[in-house]
């Protein structure tokens, strides 16, 4: 007997990366081997040499086709058995294990927008739908678009096993958003690339595209971003650390704001419950600033603060990565 693999790897595209995916029938018993593609297809390779590794990393059920199947994750490198330029996921595991005793958690707010025909889904043809402000966490018809598709998405989530923490429609029609975490840095940032996976696949089946677009109506409508939720243990135990966190991501603020994903200044204007992309700010409970501390961790004087600046198409390996570098060094002086 065999079952099906679906191996996952993340292209070369710029300055957004996709996914990409191809099914490998496995012999029941068998390990999930080492696997090769068409970089050259892919924005990895040139075709004069175009081989690539996939080499299997993460995997979990299949929930869309069931049974014994599984989707599997996989790092590129190249035909030496070395990390390809394009796989920014090598980098983390080290930085993860160099700070593995500071216990780091992530969870991570992934935005997106449904688009059908060309517009964002409850956008009217050649014109725009009410103003907002009744879309976010709405119900009714009229106020939110493709909640079905959301729900099969949370539920494959859940099916797979992921660390999905909850759901929300967003404050522009057709804006969603969904939880990954709190999980250590590289286990969100796989579960994330899995997630967006099977948010696409899903939409496919309803002849709807999802998109990380960071702007994706220019105007007065609020950006696609990527809020990402950090904390320590010193940070989960005391409030010295948080303050310790922020400074140290005020210090290396464009460093960061640089690899939080395509087009962040057309998302982090000032408006729309952003802080300009150029000018670092924390505050608590303050959505304007770049980094918020939630009220409850301010009486609490423990738990962990919010990093808003990511745009919902970062590459989470990237941002994790930043982030455990900068506040697990100045942590650990
Ligand atoms: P918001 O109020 O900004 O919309 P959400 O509820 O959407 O916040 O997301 C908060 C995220 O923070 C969740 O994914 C949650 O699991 C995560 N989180 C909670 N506690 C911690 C912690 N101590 N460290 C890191 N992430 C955390
Ligand atoms: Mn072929
Ligand atoms: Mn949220
Ligand atoms: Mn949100
Ligand atoms: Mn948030």
């Amino acid at each position: 007997m065999t079952f099906k693999a679906e191996y996952i790897w993340i292209d070369g595209t710029e300055p957004t990366a996709k996914l990409r995916s191809k099914t490998k029938i496995v012999a029941d018993g068998a390990e999930l081997p080492l696997w090769g593609f068409d970089g050259s297809s892919t924005n990895q390779a040139d075709g004069g040499s175009s081989d690539r590794v996939l080499k299997p990393v993460f995997t979990c059920p299949d929930p869309i086709r069931g049974g014994a199947n599984v989707l599997v994750l996989c790092e590129v490198l190249d035909t030496d058995m070395t990390p390809h330029s394009s796989n920014t996921r090598a980098a983390l595991v080290e930085v993860a294990e160099r700070f593995a005793e500071q216990e780091s958690w992530f969870g991570i707010e992934q935005e997106y927008t449904f688009f059908k025909e060309g517009r964002p889904l409850g956008f009217p043809i050649g014109g725009f739908p009410a103003p907002q402000g009744g879309y976010y966490c709405g119900v009714g018809a009229d106020e939110v678009f493709g909640r079905d598709v959301v729900e099969k998405h949370l539920d494959l989530c859940l099916e797979a096993g992921l660390a999905i923490s909850g759901i929300n429609a967003e404050v522009m029609p057709g804006q969603w958003e969904f939880q990954v975490g709190p999980a250590g840095p590289v286990e969100v940032a796989d579960q994330l690339w899995i997630a967006r996976w099977l948010l696409y696949r899903v939409a496919e089946d309803f002849n709807i595209a999802a998109t990380l677009d960071a702007k994706p109506v220019k105007g007065d409508w609020n950006g696609a971003g990527a809020h990402t939720n950090f904390s320590t243990k010193a940070m989960r135990e005391g409030y010295d650390p948080i303050i310790t966190a922020c400074d140290a991501l005020a210090a290396n603020a464009p460093a960061h704001v640089k690899h939080y994903g395509a087009g962040i200044e057309e998302r982090l204007t000032g408006h729309h419950e952003t802080a300009p992309w150029n000018e670092f700010s924390y505050g608590v409970s303050d959505r304007g600033a770049s980094v918020r501390i939630p009220w409850q961790v301010e009486v609490e004087k423990k738990g962990y603060i919010e990093d808003r600046r990511p745009n919902a198409n970062a590459d989470p390996y990237l941002v994790t990565r930043l982030i455990v570098d900068t506040c697990c060094s100045a942590l650990e002086k």
